[in-house]
Order: structure tokens, then sequence, then C-alpha cells
């Protein structure tokens, strides 16, 4: 099966390596069909940040242009061998997304899909990094527990998902609570949320990614669990890959693996995006 990997980041978000023809070129290298390439959406603009490293997430909004030209040019340089898509990852923060609209939309019409993640929660010290691991310890300053932790990072899903003036199209790293392999206390409460969060999924038609970069990091394992695939295939949720990748060599990283999975599961197809429009393709 030729791949597609829709989540890839690189040199211009500051903590990724190697620039954008880096890693269409091995993409090409590896046979890949489809390349998405969707680094992270700037932060400079939302307020609370000051806590925050946040320089070192994201381009510049200085850069956005730069990031959308570079990918036009390489789509047209290397149309023969590979397609490319344009897209961000972009955070949903609490009462904040009306200034991220506000920007998005000024880019709306060069994007083929938006990655829509959680990596930013409420904190005592303003706003908190979920997945930073230099903030790995934070969250026991403002939480009693890991629990309340994962309550609150899917109550704002829930709130992320159900706010039609939020527009994404894939819900990205799902369970991205446990990267550094906090799991919770009392899982089968935790499951419920995650249950409601799948159900606003299936009912706002968004499609969920398998991010097989949590096999980079402590938990070792994809984001989301087997357990919550399940879920996925019993509601019928549409579904695609993404690497995560932060260095060219991790395209599709444990793809294989992770389809032979996904088939054994029952799954038979995968979502595909071009200029906002899902269609799919079957997994064979
Ligand atoms: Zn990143
Ligand atoms: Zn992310």
């Amino acid at each position: 099966m030729k791949f597609e990997d829709w989540h890839t980041h690189n040199s211009m978000c500051g903590h990724a390596e190697g620039i954008i023809e880096d890693y269409i070129q091995y993409a090409i290298k590896m046979g890949i069909e489809t390349l998405g390439i969707s680094d992270h959406f700037p932060y400079e603009f939302y307020s609370n940040f000051e806590k925050i490293p946040y320089q070192g997430y994201a381009m510049t909004m200085v850069q956005v242009e730069k990031y959308l030209e570079t990918i036009d040019d390489l789509k047209m340089k290397y149309r023969d061998k590979i397609n490319i898509r344009t897209a961000f990852e972009i955070d949903y923060i609490q009462n904040q997304y009306i200034k991220l609209n506000k920007h998005i939309e000024k880019f709306k019409n060069k994007l083929d899909y938006l990655l829509g993640s959680i990596h930013i929660l409420p904190s005592m010290k303003g706003l908190w990094t979920i997945d930073d691991p230099l903030l790995k310890e934070e969250y026991k300053i403002s939480y009693n527990s890991i629990d309340e932790v994962y309550e609150q990072y899917y109550k704002t899903q829930i709130e992320m998902i159900s706010n039609l003036e939020f527009n994404y199209n894939i819900v990205s790293h799902l369970d991205l609570v446990k990267k550094f392999n906090y799991f919770p206390e009392n899982p089968k409460i935790i499951m419920e949320k995650v249950i409601q969060v799948l159900e606003n999924i299936k009912n706002r038609n968004l499609t969920i990614e398998i991010n097989t970069g949590g096999f980079r990091k402590e938990v070792k394992e994809q984001y989301p669990s087997f357990e919550i695939i399940d879920k996925i295939y019993e509601l019928d949720i549409p579904i695609l890959l993404g690497s995560d990748a932060h260095k060219p060599d991790e395209i599709a990283h444990m793809f294989e693996e992770i389809l032979k999975t996904l088939k054994k599961i029952g799954f038979s197809q995968l979502a595909h995006y071009e200029k906002g429009k899902r269609s799919f393709v079957d997994i064979n």
C-alpha cells in the first residue's frame, strides 16, 4: 500500500529538523503517495502566554506567507512525483479561538485541511503546555491528580468539537495526555468522557488522526489507544494516519504495522483531503 502521511513539521516551528524540501525528498524516496505539510500555526497573538516558552513552538506570523509560498513552489516542482498538501496544526485555546480565526481566515483559500489539537490547558500560572517535556511536572501545581488533567483535557476537547466557530477537519493525537506515561487512576470514568468526545466527533462529521508519534515518546504507542480505536470503529468515524514527523526520516513511521492492526480491527478505508474536501481511499 502507498502511504499518505497527514501530519509533519519542519524547521520553521523551531523544534523540528530539516526544511520542507528535505521532508518531500525523503517522502519521494520512500514512495509515499501524499505528504501533508502541517506545521504549527503561530502562538504569538494569544494572551496569557508569558509563562510558556511558546517561541520554540511554532513559526511566527511574518513567516506564514513564506511557508505557504514555499509549499506552493514545491508542489509545482515535485508535481509528477508526490501529492503535497498544505495545512496547519492549530490549537484550541479556551476563549481565544476568535483571535486564531481572524488570522486563519486570511490564508483559508490556500489550505487543504487543518489539524485541530489541544496542547494547552489552563493552570494556576495562566496556561500550561501538557506535552512540553520542560513542563512535564507542572500539572502537579494546578491539578490534584492526573485524572483531573484528563477531565479538563476531554472537557476542552468537547468544547473544541462543539464550537462550530472553530473550523478544522481532523482531530489530532486524541489522547495526548498519556505522552509521559501518565495514565488515569479511574480509567472507567475517563473512558466515559472519551466516548462523549467520540460521539461529538461523529455528530460533527470530523476525521480522527491515528498518530504514530507516540511510539517515539515515553508512552511507546500510537495516539489514541487501541481501546479508543475500537470505539472509533464501532461509531464508524473516518480515520487517517499521521506520523507527527519532526525529522524527515520519521515520515510514515510505523505505518505498515499500524495499518495491519487497523485492518484486523475492520477498517477498510482511510480519509484523504484536498482543498477542504474529504474523500476516501481503500486500505489494501
Ligand atoms: Zn511540534
Ligand atoms: Zn500536536
